[in-house]
């Protein structure tokens, strides 16, 4: 979609250096980190949010998961344990418009949530 920002890092438009990448996802760190691993996992599709994931779409959201505990083995958090988030809507906290899940490790995150 154009004028996405996530698009744009997602597709290859804006260079930025991914974590990980496959067909469907691609993953890189956020510009501003909440915590010392702080990734996220966003699908190479533009989707706006999960209110508009479908039959058509949903899949890429199980991968997403699978790829933060392959990302939690691999970068050695699995054990200590991890967030995956996803905010949505304005209530949520949403601030772009583009389906994305924090990978959120290494220290103890505080529930609830603020
Ligand atoms: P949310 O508030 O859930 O929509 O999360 C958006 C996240 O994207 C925030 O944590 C931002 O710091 C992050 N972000 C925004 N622009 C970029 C960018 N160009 N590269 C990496 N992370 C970004
Ligand atoms: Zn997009």
């Amino acid at each position: 979609m154009e004028d996405c920002i996530f698009c744009k890092i997602a597709n290859g438009e804006i260079p930025t250096e991914y974590v990980y990448e496959d067909e469907l996802v691609a993953a890189f760190n956020d510009i501003s980190p909440v915590a010392p691993v702080h990734i996220l996992i966003v699908p190479k599709a533009h989707i706006s949010s999960a209110l508009e994931l479908d039959d058509s779409n949903k899949d890429v959201v199980g991968h997403i998961f699978t790829v933060a505990s392959k990302l939690a083995r691999d970068k050695g958090f699995a054990e200590n344990g991890f967030r995956l988030v996803n905010n949505c809507g304005r209530d949520g906290g949403q601030t772009v418009q583009h389906l994305h899940f924090h990978l959120l490790a290494g220290r103890n995150l505080e529930w609830p949530p603020g």
